[in-house]
């Protein structure tokens, strides 16, 4: 008798999928609301949930692998746009049902934890009354879509995209034609040249773009495809085409029928996602316009030449002008992307009092009230100090990003929220006069939520074994940068305990203001060195070489 074969977590997951649609399963939702957590079916709770974005979560006191009968709720948030009175009842989701947890994430959406099952439906609810829903916030589906937090705001914006991508998230979310796709598909479009959104690392970035035809300019979008980080980074191909506003919807649904529809994809989940096709199964630039244009039914237009922006941080944090005359916007930062209901509240009483109402979440787990008439500037700095967030940020403070970490996120090595705040003030301790910009990005794991791959310091968490014991560590990753300075960081050979990662961090720190060249930024002076002397700097066993220019961004010590 043949032995039947045991399916491997592809071909399971695939399987759930097929067997019911996941946006299917609210009826199941509600029943299991009444039954409780032990009577939900293994195939919802560890697939079909997903794509009602609930995850199972971790014991919140970081333990490894516990189950626990509580739920991550991430909240879809197109654009990253809010009222002010979503807030509040999203604060009130978060005392009522969520242990008062709030945690900002970089795809401009916000996530709950210790949800229970039973009160599923009640905090669905909430969120439909509010013009919000957690569909395809997580899952094998079409993410949420970010954009600029300052769309129609900023000054040198070319196209307001938040009707796009409204656009786009009615087009795609709940849309049975893309409920079952190989991995997750993430998009991004942006009408600004300061390209906030990371365009490299979405599986479709649309950049705004403009062309002369005779005495006019033309304003359209350049289109990438292809980018993701995880284990396996990869920066989004520049495909050759101009893409005019209103082709938006159909060359993003090409785009995503071909990711949907391409052979090869299903049968590793780990090598599933769209970067793969370029990866692993051949494709190029060339092939994959033509797979659109054959699926639109018409040629697209050949792409215009562009610089990707240049600086290296692309935030919006502080007071700054909007391109509406006497109108300011104010970016807090919110170190980790964690605050608390109280806080979240505060926000929108700021927005309703100094604003129109509005608030932004920023993909750098950042927050942002538009919208400031400039006479009340000043009576805005003084009510905003009670909302304890920062408006000018030290560059550590600024520049850090953390993913959920091993708090809530059953696949973590690491605590990284905790880990980041405590990293973050002591680096302001330890180096208060640093006046350049550095981002510090923190996994707990390698999967790169916290997108380690692109920044300057990127630090995932790895086990680190102390005499009978294991501790939270850290790998290190150096010179990573989106846009005009894209590349992917380097891994260093050297890994710490996390009680000795500020250490190695200020060292890296202070030989670069040492031995830097006239206006080298941080990655320049990182390109110029060996991994083995890197690892040499990070270990303290080569001290820094004073030779060039100390005087714009000193350390004060
Ligand atoms: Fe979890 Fe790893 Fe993602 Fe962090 S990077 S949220 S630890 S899966």
């Amino acid at each position: 008798m043949s032995q039947s074969r045991v399916e491997t977590p592809a071909e399971r997951v695939n399987r759930i999928k097929r067997e019911k649609n996941p946006l299917a399963i609210l009826p199941d939702i509600e029943r299991y609301a009444k039954l409780g957590f032990d009577a939900i079916d293994k195939d919802d709770l560890e697939v079909r949930f997903r794509a009602w974005g609930l995850y199972t979560q971790g014991d919140g006191q970081g333990a490894r692998g516990s189950q626990v009968p509580y739920f991550l709720l991430r909240i879809r948030i197109p654009g990253g746009q809010l009222r002010a009175h979503q807030v509040r009842r999203i604060a009130d989701l978060s005392e009522q049902y969520a242990r008062g947890t709030l945690d900002l994430t970089d795809r401009q959406n916000v996530q709950l934890h210790y949800v229970r099952i039973e009160d599923v439906p009640a905090i669905f609810r909430t969120l439909w009354e509010i013009g919000l829903t957690s569909q395809g916030a997580c899952g094998d589906l079409v993410r949420n879509v970010t954009t600029c937090p300052l769309a129609g705001l900023e000054p040198g914006e070319l196209y307001d995209t938040s009707g796009l991508v409204r656009e786009l998230d009615r087009m795609l979310n709940g849309n049975p034609a893309f409920s079952d796709l190989p991995r997750k598909f993430k998009i991004t479009v942006t009408g600004c040249p300061s390209w906030c959104t990371y365009p490299e690392i979405n599986d479709i970035g649309l950049t705004v773009v403009t062309r002369r035809r005779g005495r006019r300019t033309e304003v359209g979008f350049a289109l990438r495809v292809g980018g993701g980080l995880a284990s396996r980074p990869h920066l989004a191909r520049l495909l050759d085409a101009f893409i005019h506003p209103h082709q938006v919807p159909a060359v993003v649904q090409a785009v995503v029928s071909i990711f949907r529809d391409a052979e090869g994809l299903r049968a590793n989940r780990a090598k599933a996602r769209m970067k793969f096709l370029f990866l692993d199964h051949g494709w190029d630039e060339k092939r994959f316009l033509e797979e659109i244009e054959a699926r639109l039914g018409y040629r697209l237009e050949p792409g215009v030449p562009h610089q990707p922006p240049c600086h290296v941080h692309r935030d919006h944090v502080g007071i700054h002008p909007q391109k509406q005359k006497g109108l300011y916007y104010a970016g807090f930062c919110v170190t980790g992307g964690r605050l608390t209901p109280w806080q979240y509240r505060l926000l929108a009483d700021l927005a309703e009092e100094f604003g129109d109402g509005s608030i932004r979440h920023t993909i750098g787990q950042n927050l942002v009230i538009p919208n400031i008439r400039e006479d009340r500037l000043e009576a805005f700095r003084k009510a905003a100090e009670a909302v304890q967030l920062p408006l000018e940020p030290s560059p550590f403070r600024r520049g850090i990003v953390a993913c959920t970490g091993s708090q809530y996120c059953k696949l973590a090595l690491t605590e990284t929220k905790q880990f980041s705040e405590q990293l973050t003030a002591e680096l302001e301790r330890r180096l208060p006069g640093f006046g350049g910009q550095v981002k510090i990005h923190v996994n707990g794991c390698p999967n790169s939520c916290g997108q380690h791959w692109i920044a300057d310091i990127g630090l995932q968490g790895v086990r680190i074994k102390q005499g009978e014991e294991t501790v939270d560590g850290y790998e290190f990753f150096l010179g990573g940068g989106v846009a005009g300075r894209a590349d992917i960081a380097r891994r260093i050979p050297f890994r710490v305990p996390a009680t000795e990662v500020a250490d190695a961090v200020e060292r890296v720190l202070r030989a670069y203001l040492a031995e830097r060249q006239e206006g080298e930024v941080f990655q320049d002076y990182v390109r110029r060195h060996t991994a083995e002397e890197l690892k040499a700097i990070l270990a303290g066993e080569r001290l820094p070489q004073p030779s060039g220019d100390r005087t714009e961004a000193g350390v004060a010590d």
